[in-house]
């Protein structure tokens, strides 16, 4: 079945709300708000089945990918979904490996530190996706648009992992792929990926927000075709995670779904999927969102619990007060105050997502807090302890999850899903922790 001119594009200010068609390539309404992919088409819940029946995939790369399973809720191609010839015309894959090994498990030792029963806590790592993180799964779906439309290029800011998955799924399709770096402030490990895919590194001087200026320039003036979060359709292939959550919950929601906080497109593609659902009826009960962010990169916590000029920032209906925003970075800017975390992949002053991020938070009746540094190296400890990898900033969803528990926020009868982001790709973090014997966690070398 096609369903022709069911996806489309719209703008997220409600007093705005302009519409594009789905091979729009501006991340942006023209009065510069964001969008969303947006379906006309209510889907049956009958694909529940049809979902699970997939995983036993029988070769067909498109049921294999943990992102395409569920491709009947991302049919922003309007494609006939049963038909394989379409999907592998228009659908694009790392051979079904995005996504396909990440689904929740439980962990005894994160249960026993959080002090909360076993059965209580999911955690799901997206470290297992081929690039080493949950970027996989936004990049398919971008990438997707962009072959859609003909980009020959795809075009990032990024200092870490989106540069390695971006470079990833360019090599794979054969288009180039450009990495915009702010100059001499990124260790080159960072980019070793980017570098190892072949993609076309291009330094730009002043911080990371302004490599993310040029870059989405860059593609206004030229061709190419940008894979930032800012990108509506990075959010739908980022759907599938809470997607393969709640799946393995039969589609009984949890209490929590727990994210780290930094460009917020996990926090605003978790918000987009639960507010879909239930609009749906495919869940009856609606999650509540918890955001981790740093203490050295705190924007969404300062401003969401009134540490600045004392207003807590909400989403308000489609009505946020955009002037606190802009006060808080002027205030960021005059103050020379920069975000620093040793966990890089949340190092994030000016969260691209903010307001996607304030929707889902006030859909779900969220909450924002921070964690520290040391904090965080104790959460992706004890997550290694289990036999399971991640990376630093995934550690702020272990200890989140702490603090909230230990707040009384979190209840210990809660079911609570908790999202590993990426995996260690900072060598030197571990070995560092478990050297010091002070760490909670450590095991340092014997000689
Ligand atoms: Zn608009």
């Amino acid at each position: 079945m096609t369903m022709q001119d069911d996806a489309y594009l719209k703008c997220i200010n409600p007093q705005c709300g302009l519409e594009y068609t789905i091979k729009c390539i501006n991340v942006q309404c023209e009065n510069g708000h964001m969008l969303d992919v947006k379906y006309k088409n209510i889907p049956s819940d009958n694909l529940k089945e049809v979902f699970y029946e997939r995983r036993n995939s029988q070769g067909n790369i498109f049921d294999e990918s943990g992102v395409w399973r569920f491709r009947e809720l991302l049919n922003f191609c309007q494609i006939d979904t049963e038909n394989i010839k379409e999907c592998s015309k228009y659908l694009v894959s790392l051979d079904g490996a995005e996504g396909r090994q990440s689904k929740p498990y439980q962990m005894s030792k994160v249960a026993k530190f959080v002090e909360i029963s076993n059965e209580c806590l999911l955690l799901q790592p997206e470290g297992y996706n081929p690039s080493g993180s949950f970027k996989d799964n936004g990049m398919a779906t971008a990438v997707t648009h962009a072959k859609m439309i003909g980009a020959k290029k795809i075009v990032c800011a990024s200092t870490g992992n989106t540069s390695a998955s971006a470079g990833m799924f360019a090599a794979n399709e054969g288009i180039n792929c450009d990495v915009y770096i702010p100059a001499g402030q990124i260790a080159p490990g960072k980019l070793s990926q980017a570098y190892q895919f072949g993609a076309q590194i291009l330094e730009v001087d002043g911080n990371f927000d302004d490599a993310l200026k040029q870059s989405l320039e860059d593609v206004q003036n030229h061709d190419g075709y940008t894979v930032n979060s800012i990108n509506p359709f990075r959010i739908e292939g980022q759907k599938t995670i809470p997607f393969r959550a709640l799946e393995y919950l039969n589609w009984e929601s949890p209490d929590w779904i727990v994210y780290p906080g930094g460009a917020l497109g996990n926090t605003s593609s978790c918000g987009k999927a639960l507010m879909e659902l239930y609009e749906w009826g495919w869940i009856k009960k609606i999650p509540r969102i918890a955001v981790i962010n740093s203490e050295g990169a705190s924007t969404l916590s300062d401003l969401y619990n009134g540490k600045f000029e004392g207003e807590e920032l909400r989403w308000n209906k489609g009505k946020p007060n955009t002037e606190l925003i802009s006060r808080y970075y002027d205030h960021l800017d005059k103050e020379g105050i920069r975000p620093k975390t040793k966990a890089t992949a949340i190092q994030i002053g000016r969260p691209t997502n903010i307001l996607k991020g304030l929707r889902a938070l006030e859909f779900t009746n969220g909450i924002v807090t921070t964690v520290s540094d040391s904090e965080m190296l104790d959460g992706m400890s004890v997550v290694g302890l289990n036999g399971f990898d991640c990376e630093m900033a995934s550690g702020a969803t272990v200890v989140g999850i702490k603090k909230l528990i230990n707040e009384g926020i979190i209840k210990k009868d809660d079911v609570i899903v908790g999202i590993l982001t990426g995996r260690q790709k900072d060598a030197m973090l571990p070995v560092d922790y478990h050297s010091n014997p002070k760490n909670k966690f450590a095991k340092p070398p014997k000689n």
